[in-house]
């Protein structure tokens, strides 16, 4: 750090994203991408005369994207704004509702960003435990004075509520913003975006980079009232109207039309979601009740740490927290079918010579 840094930022503990080793010989479930490439048509979307146009900056609006997504999800072009991965509408939701000493709730285990984003931003914050089950107490959610953020389904838990739950939370806090983060809404549950015409204090946020398989492209989108949308599309103009490049804009669009391919994809996360949680479960393992891409799993028989590093030792990363409550659980993402068989193979390996 240097003496030059502002003070306020002195104490920020940044977020640390998961490993990302750049050798390629790992089978990677350690931060939730998709095990298949994107659909044929965004492939073909890439093509060198899109490449030749990165010369020009990109439509700021993202107008054709934006309709899509619109159209899609049966929302007016004004109720969507789009950004850099969901990272960034999450930071701007945080900046516009949960700043400078304004009071913002969410879980105590969830997506680790939401502590980042209320401390870059002095936002005044309380972490509410889940139960010792691990789901959401929806009453705790409720009535509350500040912005609200909940992961649905929850992460790393993969726990869901339902849509009437989600509904019972954002129509109690009519005077305060709720944020429902949607990163892995596709992988079974319900999604709150039927309500946003409902509520005017609603806002619903997904992104491309689990069940659209496009992480690396970073792009998300956020969908809520005219007014919420307005406030965030000032931020963004405010902060880099162009946070979207051309190529991504081109294939964002592409991976709409490609629907099918991505629902057929996330039903195969699922049935071998569902094939590793009973696996785990005959090794012995306690699993949660998954809703997403990803499985969270703890054994007696052996400590999470110890499991996560004798993985990776045998060439499978999985993600391990240190945070007290869940030190002893492993986050293991949902890849193919075979890199599945290959995880409980080498499970059980470890397992044996323990
Ligand atoms: C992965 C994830 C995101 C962010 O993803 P982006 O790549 O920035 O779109 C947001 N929320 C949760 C809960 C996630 O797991």
């Amino acid at each position: 750090m240097s003496k030059f840094l502002d003070e306020r930022y002195s104490g920020l503990a940044a977020y640390v994203p998961g490993e990302q080793p750049q050798d390629k010989k790992y089978i990677k479930l350690n931060t939730n991408e998709s095990p298949y490439p994107p659909s044929p048509e965004v492939l073909e979307g890439v093509s060198l005369s899109e490449v030749e146009l990165l010369r020009l900056y990109p439509d700021p609006d993202g107008s054709v994207l934006t309709r899509k997504i619109a159209n899609y999800y049966g929302v007016d072009t004004s109720n969507v704004v789009l950004t850099n991965g969901s990272d960034d509408v999450l930071n701007f939701a945080f900046m516009a509702y949960g700043a400078n000493g304004r009071k913002t709730y969410f879980a105590d285990i969830t997506y680790g960003f939401y502590k980042v984003f209320a401390d870059l931003h002095n936002s005044q914050y309380t972490q509410i435990p889940l139960e010792a089950d691990f789901t959401i107490d929806i009453d705790k959610f409720c009535n509350k004075d500040g912005a609200v953020f909940i992961a649905n389904p929850n992460a790393p838990t993969g726990i869901a509520l339902t849509l009437s739950q989600i509904e019972k939370i954002v129509s109690s806090n009519p005077d305060n913003v709720v944020v429902i983060d949607e990163a892995y809404v596709d992988f079974g549950c319900e999604s709150a975006v039927s309500l946003v015409n409902k509520y005017n204090n609603l806002l619903v946020v997904q992104t491309y980079s689990k069940s659209r398989s496009m992480a690396g492209a970073r792009l998300g989108y956020a969908i809520g009232s005219k007014e919420i949308i307005e406030d965030l599309q000032k931020l963004r103009y405010s902060t880099n109207p162009y946070n979207i490049n051309r190529l991504t804009l081109v294939v964002g669009a592409c991976a709409i039309d490609s629907q099918s391919y991505y629902d057929l994809n996330c039903k195969k996360v699922m049935e071998a979601r569902e094939y590793t949680k009973s696996q785990l479960e005959e090794l012995g393992f306690f699993v949660l009740d998954s809703k997403a891409n990803f499985l969270f799993a703890e054994s007696d028989k052996i400590q999470g740490e110890e499991l996560y590093l004798k993985l990776k030792d045998k060439g499978i990363l999985v993600r391990h927290f240190t945070t007290p409550r869940i030190s002893n659980y492993n986050r293991i993402t949902i890849g193919t079918f075979e890199q599945m068989q290959i995880f409980i193979k080498t499970l059980k390996e470890i397992l044996e010579e323990n």
